[in-house]
């Protein structure tokens, strides 16, 4: 069912403390912690408590949806990347680079971003 914990699901795990994180910040919907393969100075990922494969899947609860985003521009705010500025990135699907179906924004800043991605 949407939103149910998966078992074999690593982000379920993160999100309920199963599989250790360093967590950067937390609320009642969602959880923030570090990328283990950093690919800039802040390389933050933000997910939903509840399991939806992809960010499309998630948008089926707007207001789950908005608290990542506004989580991923908390910590940007607290990592003070807000300026010059900051991506946040959903990749969807293998073939775009998603590997874990449990959907994450990734809060990536720090550094010159070129447009477009690779
Ligand atoms: P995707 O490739 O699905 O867009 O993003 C998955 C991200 O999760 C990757 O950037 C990868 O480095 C990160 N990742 C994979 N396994 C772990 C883990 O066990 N802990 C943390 N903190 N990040 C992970
Ligand atoms: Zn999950």
């Amino acid at each position: 069912m949407a939103g149910e914990p998966q078992a074999d699901c690593l982000f379920c795990k993160i999100a309920s403390g199963e599989v250790p994180a360093t967590v950067v910040r937390e609320t009642a919907t969602t959880v923030a912690f570090r990328d283990i393969n950093p690919q800039a100075p802040t390389h933050v990922l933000v997910i939903p408590r509840a399991h939806y494969p992809d960010a499309a899947s998630l948008a089926a609860e707007p207001a789950l949806l908005a608290d990542v985003i506004r989580e991923a521009g908390e910590v940007a705010a607290d990592e003070k990347v807000v300026a010059p500025g900051y991506r946040i990135v959903f990749n969807t699907g293998a073939g775009a680079g998603q590997t874990v179906f449990h959907a994450h924004a990734h809060l990536i800043g720090g550094r010159g971003l070129e447009w477009p991605p690779g």
